[in-house]
């Protein structure tokens, strides 16, 4: 890439090495045939070898994200259906109170998974701010420092600035492009999206304790044939201990109601939920503490990382408000090394 000053160069240019810049719209000098060139006035990187481009399968890719959304809100909405359905006439059988108490917890996280999601999801993610570009006396000097042209929007794209082809738009600090939530995660939503993932991580582990509970309560009694007799351990006893356990607990899950059927299900699809998104919640968390997002990670693996690692980034993250923020203590250890 090569940096020029554009001053006086209509004066000395020659034909076989004079560029335009898209973004201030002033005649540039090389002196070689570079294609990509950064302007000296405005700042802005124009590549010369690349065209305008059309998105054919943007339809495909919006009806693939609703069809992802849709499924994801069915499987919400079948989880804390059957829930309730399964668990509620077990913990209104032990006392009143139980029952309102989990009621209480189940609306409180039910609100906070589904408002979540649906800012996450439905939000615009980040549009980037609408800036003038194209002819010299309104673009002024390093307006559009780094700024690529975006070949899909005809727009000009800053460097924390990427084109979506699933959303077919430019998103602001672009995270990555979620299937679950049919959107980008970018400026506008990824503390929407963040929280959401908190939020169905803590409604997954409630669903798992709850449901092992009743399910603990409405399971079948275990009939054993031989276990009941005394053993002399070793000699491979214990093998037999668990082959009769084994046997008991296939024999007695046959006797299951639809309700044992449910529990089970929803034990074993909340435990894998929450693998994935402990995982998920870990990997953004470790971005944020670094100061950066997968994608700015992505494109700095090669070369460092590109943010500072700081509490501080994770506080800023969460919004939490100046006078609240003075009293952390991370916030003096990090005042203090600014100091020094
Ligand atoms: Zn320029
Ligand atoms: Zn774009
Ligand atoms: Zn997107």
């Amino acid at each position: 890439m090569i940096d020029l000053a554009v001053e006086h160069v209509e004066a000395t240019v020659g034909e076989e090495n004079e560029r335009t810049c898209w973004g201030c719209g002033l005649r540039v000098l090389l002196p070689s045939n570079a294609p990509i060139f950064k302007c000296g006035w405005c700042g802005a990187i124009t590549n010369q070898r690349s065209r305008k481009r059309k998105d054919k399968s943007l339809w495909w890719r919006r009806w693939r994200d609703r069809c992802f959304v849709s499924v994801v809100s069915l499987f919400m909405l079948f989880i804390l259906g059957g829930g309730v359905w399964a668990v509620y006439p077990v913990v209104f059988s032990i006392s009143y109170f139980c029952g309102i108490f989990h009621s209480l917890v189940t609306a409180i996280l039910a609100v906070s998974t589904f408002t979540t999601f649906g800012l996450a999801a439905f939000r615009c993610a980040g549009r980037p701010p609408d800036i003038q570009w194209g002819s010299y006396p309104v673009v002024g000097k390093g307006d559009l420092e780094d700024y690529t042209f975006c070949l899909y929007c005809c727009k000009p794209k800053s460097p924390r600035t990427h084109h979506c082809r699933s959303c077919g738009m430019c998103i602001d600090y672009m995270d990555h492009h979620c299937p679950f939530i049919g959107n980008c995660v970018g400026a506008t939503n990824h503390r929407h999206f963040i929280i959401f993932l908190i939020s169905s991580l803590l409604s997954t582990m409630y669903v798992a304790i709850i449901c092992s509970y009743a399910g603990w309560h409405i399971w079948p009694p275990l009939r054993f044939t031989s276990l009941a007799r005394p053993y002399a351990f070793g000699n491979g006893s214990v093998l037999r201990v668990v082959r009769e356990l084994s046997l008991a607990l296939l024999s007695s899950a046959t006797l299951l109601s639809a309700r044992g059927i449910i529990l089970v299900y929803l034990i074993v699809s909340s435990l894998s939920v929450q693998i994935g998104l402990t995982v998920l919640l870990w990997q953004q968390l470790c971005y944020i503490y670094e100061g950066e997002t997968y994608l700015s990670h992505l494109s700095s693996g090669a070369g460092g990382r590109s943010g500072e690692r700081d509490c501080q980034n994770l506080v800023r993250f969460f919004g939490c408000p100046y006078a609240f923020l003075r009293y952390l203590p991370i916030n003096r250890s990090s005042r203090k090394r600014h100091r020094k």
